[in-house]
């Protein structure tokens, strides 16, 4: 392939650029050809600044900040913002009598997403909550492979305001993706996002950064969550956790105080580097490995978080599966693949699977 063919100018590293060209000519990602794309909304001053792209054409305007929700569409990109200031997801314990629905790792399969929602009854066929006061748990990895992660974002950034309102919630957890592109690292963005990064002139981390909403809202979520005895993160929970009796509060605050990197003030180190790395709450695989935790390992873990089951993300399946008699449950269905998802449901002591069609499967 020609040198000057690749998408190289100065938001990618010649790597990642190499990387994304690669991607762009593998047989399974489609041609990009028409871009629709955004809104990507800014606070500036006492303005916002919105910008969308449709048809490969970028319109860019200014609006004074006035009344909430405020809702935008153009080429059936839809954007509803409802609060400028979003605080900080602090409480991670909630028990209740309740549903509770969860499934992971979207990748920007937005239409999958949907079809799984409405299928499921989460949402009605107008894309509204209909879950009432269930919580539905997403243990992250909206970003990255997939060409539909802005729209997926806005969905269900209102998704979250909705179900408030009917007295349930939206639990939405960071996943390792997330951080990596809030972080700049961009190795596994859909090649469709280097048109949107040329057209605004920004790099792809810019569009989410602190001043933007959906990066202000992005920085406000926790990167785990205990729902009525079960214990969500994205990848999972290593035993030495358990062993150092470290709490739930603070992985989720030392976590968050390390968020992105170049917002820190001094580089990650000890337990802040450690809950970033490979055996964090947000890569760790050791469920899934031969080598991994025991199963004498994970009943620590549940005692010490004081839970009955893990419920993680990162390590996809085909379907949603068990591992340890039941006491952790991958809730990575493979959506990334862009035909398939399932979703959990556990309502007191029953569990089983939503297939994508709506069924109900055993676990
Ligand atoms: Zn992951």
């Amino acid at each position: 392939m020609p040198l000057q063919s690749l998408p190289m100018n100065k938001y990618f590293s010649p790597v990642t650029a190499l990387l994304i060209t690669l991607l762009s000519f593998h047989p399974f990602s489609g041609a990009v050809n028409k871009v629709n794309d955004g809104p990507y909304i800014f606070l500036k001053d006492s303005s916002l600044s919105i910008h969308w792209i449709c048809n490969n054409k970028l319109t860019s305007e200014s609006y004074e900040i006035a009344h909430f929700p405020l809702s935008l569409n153009y080429c059936d990109l839809n954007a509803k913002i409802t609060n400028l200031n979003p605080v900080e997801d602090n409480q991670l314990v909630f028990e209740g009598d309740y549903q509770v629905a969860a499934f992971s790792d979207v990748h920007g399969q937005f239409d999958l997403m949907i079809a799984l929602l409405t299928n499921n009854h989460i949402i009605d066929s107008q894309g509204n909550w209909a879950f009432g006061k269930g919580h539905l748990v997403i243990t992250g990895d909206i970003f990255d492979r997939g060409n539909k992660v802005t729209q997926a974002l806005w969905f269900l950034y209102y998704l979250e305001q909705q179900a408030e309102a009917k007295g349930g919630k939206v639990h939405l957890l960071l996943g390792n993706h997330e951080v990596m592109v809030l972080n700049g690292d961009l190795r596994y963005l859909h090649p469709m996002y280097v048109e949107t990064v040329n057209l605004l002139n920004t790099p792809y981390e810019e569009l989410y950064a602190k001043n933007s909403v959906l990066g202000a809202w992005l920085r406000t979520k926790p990167v785990l969550v205990k729902v009525n005895n079960m214990l969500f993160a994205h990848g999972g929970f290593h035993p030495t956790l358990a062993v150092n009796k470290v709490d739930l509060t603070t992985i989720n605050t030392v976590f968050k105080q390390n968020l992105v990197k170049k917002e820190l003030t001094a580089p990650r180190e000890g337990f802040g580097e450690y809950l970033h790395k490979k055996d964090g709450v947000i890569w760790y695989r050791g469920y899934f490995k031969d080598n991994g935790a025991s199963t004498k390992e994970i009943d620590l873990l549940l005692t010490h978080f004081q839970v009955n089951t893990l419920v993680v993300g990162h390590t996809s399946q085909k379907e949603i599966e068990t591992r340890h008699q039941g006491k952790v449950i991958a809730i990575d269905a493979s959506m990334k693949e862009g035909k398939y998802g399932e979703i959990l449901f556990i309502d007191k002591d029953k569990k089983w699977r939503g297939t994508l069609q709506g069924d109900k499967k055993a676990l």
